[in-house]
């Protein structure tokens, strides 16, 4: 029987589960620092992308597999070391994520009002790291920065009602917060042209259909130079990216009571505020034919009293494993971790720590199968871990005064959330304080 630990209970680390229980002979813990299994599909997801989220039912099938166990509320690096899982198991997978902000690098960033669109979706999210009161949304006009995906679910989540989102599994208390929101201008802002935006056109499209907020597009800003057009020329996405946004600059705005303004060219100069973001510099840039930005010597002043920082997500090192800070990932080879160049016997990678925050969930399904083929390859020559008893990993958090979650432990906590909701008429309200988590599974 092959022991092996996986870290991260997100897509990346359930993927890397499900394909190595395709065989009868292996054992999988699968641990998560949170009490609550699922990662961004549950923390990080759009509360309104019912869909997406209903991707969660699958991952459970796998969490419920024979051979497969998970371990919630272990945080790995602290709670348990490196050497703590190689005398366990046989091989690990990292599959932790990339849980840190990336900045922009621009005076006023860290000034109050300025969060990083991570904290808002984590907040929104009911992640229990997120303080329940870090958002009051007592700003009139909001600047997102950045035009990947996440900055379009965090515009659309501020520019919505909180009775069109009433029916997602929001918790009680953003629920509240929205319903009292000051918003009524969104600004969201990319450095360089409608071609080089990272989102996604169904994701965009869905700005366009919002009932409470106009989407603004100054026709000025829809630049492209010799590489856009190869890119439209090139990739159905661009092109229908740029397409929607070539309508949306003609259309009339209708006076909906929010304005979502999308904005291209303007690269990000400093934040301004003494003590609060007051607003934000930004110098209008040119293509320059590569599809980069290059500056023009025009500033200009957006008004903001709040900033959403999206520019992306980075890695968290963990003690012990090799990490390379320039690209926030863990160095590998097709998912083996490399240490100077060579691969660690029995550690890899999968998902974002392996490849950086890119893709969609789906991704992670060819990226976990790549990984588990490297180690299943691995397998006979690994040296074999030296405790083989499935409880001593328990035993030991345990002695260490780690309140584990168990999968009967989830199974509480998920109930207590469909309780909560089916209250309110709702599917489900999440719990987002941690103690109440625990204290919910330590019920079952
Ligand atoms: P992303 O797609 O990499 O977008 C980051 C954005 O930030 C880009 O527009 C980038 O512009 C900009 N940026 C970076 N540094 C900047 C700076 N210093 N100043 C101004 N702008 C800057 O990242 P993300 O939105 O965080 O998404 C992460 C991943 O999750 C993506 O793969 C995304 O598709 C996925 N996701 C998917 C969904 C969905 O499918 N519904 C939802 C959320 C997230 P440049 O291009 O110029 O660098």
């Amino acid at each position: 029987m092959l022991r092996v630990a996986i870290i991260g209970s997100g897509p990346a680390g359930v993927y890397a589960a499900d394909a190595l229980t395709q065989h009868d002979d292996v054992a999988v813990d699968v641990m998560d620092r949170l009490p609550a299994p699922y990662g961004l599909v549950r923390y990080g997801v759009a509360p309104d992308h019912l869909k997406i989220k209903s991707i969660i039912l699958a991952l459970q099938k796998v969490l419920e597999r024979p051979g497969v166990r998970f371990l919630g509320n272990i945080d790995v690096g602290a709670d348990l070391t490196l050497d703590d899982l190689h005398r366990h198991y046989d091989a690990v997978v990292f599959a932790h994520g990339a849980a840190v902000d990336r900045h922009m690098g621009v005076p006023g960033e860290e000034l109050p009002g300025s969060f990083s669109a991570r904290e808002f979706v984590a907040w929104y999210s009911g992640h229990p790291d997120a303080a329940l009161d870090r958002f009051t949304l007592a700003a009139r006009s909001v600047a997102v920065i950045g035009v990947g995906n996440v900055a379009v679910d965090v515009a659309r989540v501020l520019a919505k009602t909180a009775d069109e989102l009433r029916g997602t599994d929001l918790p009680d208390h953003v629920l509240d917060v929205l319903g009292r929101s000051h918003v009524e201008e969104i600004h969201m802002i990319g450095r360089r042209g409608p071609a080089q935006a990272k989102f996604t056109t169904k994701e965009l499209r869905e700005l366009g259909e919002l009932t409470n907020a106009d989407v603004l597009v100054d026709p000025e800003e829809l630049l492209v130079d010799e590489a856009s057009e190869a890119a439209i020329a090139a990739q159905p996405m661009v092109r229908r990216n740029v397409a929607a946004l070539q309508e949306w600059s003609r259309r009339e705005p209708a006076g909906r009571p929010r304005r979502l303004h999308l904005r291209f060219l303007l690269l990000p100069v400093e934040v301004l505020g003494t003590d609060h973001v007051e607003g934000l510099v930004v110098e209008r840039g040119r293509l320059d034919g590569t599809g980069n930005a290059v500056l023009s010597g025009e500033r200009l002043t957006i008004a903001a009293e709040m900033l959403l920082r999206s520019v992306g997500y980075r890695g968290v090192p963990v003690a012990g494993l090799p990490f390379d800070e320039a690209s926030g990932v863990v160095p590998n080879a097709g998912g083996r971790v490399l240490r100077d160049n060579q691969p660690v016997p029995g550690e890899y990678v999968a998902g974002w720590i392996k490849r950086g925050p890119t893709g969609v969930i789906g991704t992670n399904k060819a990226d976990a199968k790549e990984t588990v083929g490297a180690l299943l390859e691995d397998a006979p020559t690994l040296p074999p871990a030296e405790i083989r008893d499935p409880d001593a990993i328990p035993g030991l958090l345990t002695r260490r005064g780690v309140d584990v979650v168990i999968w009967d432990g989830w199974r509480a906590i998920d109930t207590a959330e469909q309780e909560r909701g089916q209250a309110q008429g709702r599917d489900r309200v999440k719990i987002a304080d941690r103690a109440e988590l625990l204290r919910v599974a330590s019920r079952r």
